[in-house]
Formats: C-alpha cells, structure tokens, sequence
C-alpha cells in the first residue's frame, strides 16, 4: 500500500492547493494520505472531499512547531479532531507568534538592507499563514539568493540576517492538544535536528512522557542510513513507525509525493492503529 503521512498545500507553506496536492497523490498512486500543514488546519475540509471524490483514504493531519531545550522540533499530528477547542486555541496562538515573527523577520532584512520583505513574502502567502518559505520565494525572487535552499543557508537561520529565534509551543502543549483531540503525535523528520544520539534519545523520553507514540522512520528527508538508524530507536522505545514526504512544491525535486521507500520489516506501521 502507498502511505504518505506528511504532506503541504498552500494553508501553510506548500505550493499547491488542498484539492490539487490530492489529485497529484492520487496520480502518484497515494492510496492513504494525510495534508499536515504547519500550525494550522484549514486545508482539511477541501482535502478530504477532494479524496472521498477521488476514492482515496484521507487522515487528519498537521505539523505542530515545537521549542523544545531552545531548539525547533515539529511534531505531526494525525487523526485527530480538528475543531477540538484547545486545539484551536493552540493553533491561534502559534499563527499569533508567526505574525509577530513574521514582522520582526521583515524589520531584521530592512536593517540588514533589504526592504519590503514583509509585503513581499505575504505576496507569496497570498494573506495566509507566513512561514520562512515565504521569505524564501521574496529572496529568491528579489535576486537576493539563487534558490530556497540557498535562503536556507544564508538568511533566516542562526546568525544570519533575517534571523527570530522561535518561541513556539512546549512538547507538553503540542503532544497533549493532539492526543485529547483523539490522534497520534509523531516526532517529524527526526534526523534533520542533528541531534546527539542522547540528545535525540533526551528528546524521545519527553515526547513519550507528554504521551507521543511515534516517529517518523522514513521520511522524504532522511537518507537510508538515518531509515536504519530512527528504525532501531523507534524498536528500543517500543514506538510505532510512519511514513511522510514532506513534500511541499512539486519544483522541488528532491521531494517527490508518495514516492516513499518501505517501512523496515521490524517497524511497528503507525497506520495500524487507524486504517
Ligand atoms: P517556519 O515553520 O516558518 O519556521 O519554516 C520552516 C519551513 O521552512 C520548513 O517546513 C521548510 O518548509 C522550510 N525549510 C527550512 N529549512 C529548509 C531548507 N534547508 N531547505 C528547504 N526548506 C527549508
Ligand atoms: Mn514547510
Ligand atoms: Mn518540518
Ligand atoms: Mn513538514
């Protein structure tokens, strides 16, 4: 079956529409999708109806930004109830923080000598959420960077222009909002936070003890060594496995939709607890 846990549209920082990111998984033979749009839920609706048209399965998602020991770590949530009122409230202050960031990214580029960023980067949110990939497409677009990955090295990170720290949701909020909303947290991406193996350990022990169930093994950012590696963790911590691309614009080669190698054979599959 082909699983794909962790996908963008346009109601975060993907480039295309909920209705078009299901009718390209379908294309791609997505047989059980879920859109996990960052901090927010409001491409679900049209999503699913897209997929019940289309005859495919549909999970609930999203991907929660997490400050956890001052660093940033996303947390997908899946098959959940989306109008949960902590939940809500949960999502409204985490687009509250964005908007203020967004603001002081825009002030932090003016000094640093380039302007507009603000109204340039909500050109490309088209007045929705405002993420860094927005900035991103401005920069690039603006001729300040040659493309997104090279925005990613040289703005908008740790001391480089256009820099916020993040101050997002704690490990305890985000896990707790998604479980008594009825669905499963999922560490995303875990090889990208370059942890130590004990941090990386410290940061599954507080995600368990704030009740999380899994991690994402296999990941459209992980390479097959990092597969191995969150598989064995996933084994000693007794937590189920998912699957997710990350995928987010269809110009970004290197992630493609649905195209997700298998999960290894010891993994407990996260999907087993709602297909
Ligand atoms: P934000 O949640 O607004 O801080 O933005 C985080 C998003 O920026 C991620 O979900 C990615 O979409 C994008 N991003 C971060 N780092 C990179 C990178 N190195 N290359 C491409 N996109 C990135
Ligand atoms: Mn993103
Ligand atoms: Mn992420
Ligand atoms: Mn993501």
């Amino acid at each position: 079956m082909q699983i794909d846990l962790h996908t963008h549209s346009t109601a975060s920082d993907g480039r295309l529409p909920p209705d078009e990111l299901v009718r390209r998984a379908v294309q791609a033979g997505v047989e059980v999708l879920a859109l996990t749009d960052h901090d927010g839920v409001d491409g679900l609706q049209t999503a699913r109806q897209t997929a019940q048209a289309e005859g495919i399965r549909f999970i609930n998602g999203i991907e929660l930004s997490v400050t956890w020991n001052k660093r940033t770590i996303h947390i997908v949530g899946l098959n959940f109830e989306p109008d949960y009122g902590p939940l809500q409230k949960g999502i409204a202050a985490l687009q509250d923080f964005r908007e203020r960031r967004a603001r002081e990214i825009a002030d932090k580029l003016d000094r640093a000598g380039i302007p507009g960023a603000y109204e340039g980067a909500q050109s490309f949110s088209e007045g929705r959420m405002l993420g860094r990939m927005h900035f991103a497409n401005f920069l690039v677009d603006r001729g300040y960077s040659k493309n997104i990955r090279h925005v990613f090295k040289h703005y908008l990170v740790a001391n480089k222009p256009g820099h916020v720290s993040g101050d997002w949701a704690s490990m305890e909020e985000a896990v707790g909002w998604i479980t008594a909303a009825g669905g499963i947290a999922v560490i995303a991406h875990p090889a990208r936070y370059k942890l130590t193996r004990t941090k990386l350990r410290k940061l599954i022990k507080d995600f368990m003890a704030a009740g999380g169930q899994a991690i994402e093994v296999v990941s459209g950012s992980h390479d097959v060594n990092e597969v191995k590696t969150m598989a064995a963790h996933a084994g000693d911590f007794d937590l189920y496995a998912s699957a997710g691309s990350d995928f987010h614009d269809p110009d970004f080669p290197w992630i493609k939709l649905g195209q997700l190698p298998p999960l290894p054979r010891q993994c407990k599959p996260v999907w087993d607890l709602f297909l």
